[in-house]
């Protein structure tokens, strides 16, 4: 299969790129300044998801079966904050994790009609459904945000063999959260996951690869946690 997947350059998404090439699909990765192997875009600027989508339909011969919305920031901002700091913060976020990826997911949906199908895998997060801490209500926004738009998605075009799912995990391994799993928080965050570790890179990427590439068409719509039991919906 042809796949685009952005924020390819580390956590997660790397861990999905290389276990999508290492199956034999043909994977074009993205992040925020490209390199060797990367194409570049940053997120926040309106005009990167369809630069970033012509790039990768050129590396793939011109069609694309699979996007997988991967980038992502997770950034702070409490109400104690300027208006205008918060402000900032909020439309920085929303661009990034939300809008962003809904530029892409429409791309995907216009070439997939084109081309008879295709898949989308939108990576939110635990914290669409738990909600996140004071400093990341735009997170977790940004995050429910796009489990409405993955299952409007799945909703509105499974009859045109276009299918969407979400996955939502839970604190994971990553430079995300490398500060905050070393930090005093840890033991607490260890604390509430039953499975008694957070997810590591590789785990969250198989459940990625497994809807990009294997999921049945009728579990179109899903959302499949990754979170160690540590909130079960
Ligand atoms: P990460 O290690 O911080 O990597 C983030 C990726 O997104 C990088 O490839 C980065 O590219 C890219 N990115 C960030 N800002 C960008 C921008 N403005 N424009 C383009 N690309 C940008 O993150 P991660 O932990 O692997 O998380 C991946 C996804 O999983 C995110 O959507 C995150 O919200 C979600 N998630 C993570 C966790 C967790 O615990 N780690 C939990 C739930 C959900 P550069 O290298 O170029 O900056």
């Amino acid at each position: 299969m042809n796949i685009l997947i952005t924020g390819a350059s580390r956590g997660i998404g790397a861990a999905a790129y290389a276990l999508l090439k290492s199956r034999g699909h043909d994977v074009v990765g993205h992040s925020t300044r490209g390199g060797s192997e990367l194409i570049g875009g940053d997120l926040e600027d309106s005009e990167a998801p369809s630069l970033i989508w012509d790039a990768a339909i050129d590396r793939l011969d011109g069609k694309i079966d699979v996007l997988v919305n991967n980038a992502g920031i997770y950034e702070t901002a409490d109400e104690t904050a300027s208006d205008e700091d918060w402000q900032r913060a909020w439309a920085r976020t929303m661009t990034i994790n939300l809008q962003s990826a809904a530029d892409l997911c429409r791309l995907a949906i216009r070439h997939f009609r084109e081309t008879g199908g295709g898949r989308i895998v939108n990576i939110s997060s635990r914290a669409a459904y738990r909600g996140d801490s004071p400093q990341h209500w735009h997170y977790a926004a940004s995050k429910a945000g796009m489990i409405g738009m993955t299952k409007s998605i799945a909703r509105g075009y499974a009859s045109e063999g276009i299918l969407a799912f979400a996955v939502t995990p839970g604190f994971t391994v990553s430079e995300m959260t490398a500060d905050y799993l070393e930090g005093r928080g840890g033991a607490k965050i260890l604390a509430e996951i039953p499975l008694g570790r957070v997810a590591s890179t590789d785990e969250v990427a198989e459940v990625i690869r497994w809807a990009a590439t294997e999921a049945p068409p009728s579990a179109t719509g899903a959302v499949i946690d990754v979170n160690g039991a540590s909130y079960v919906r």
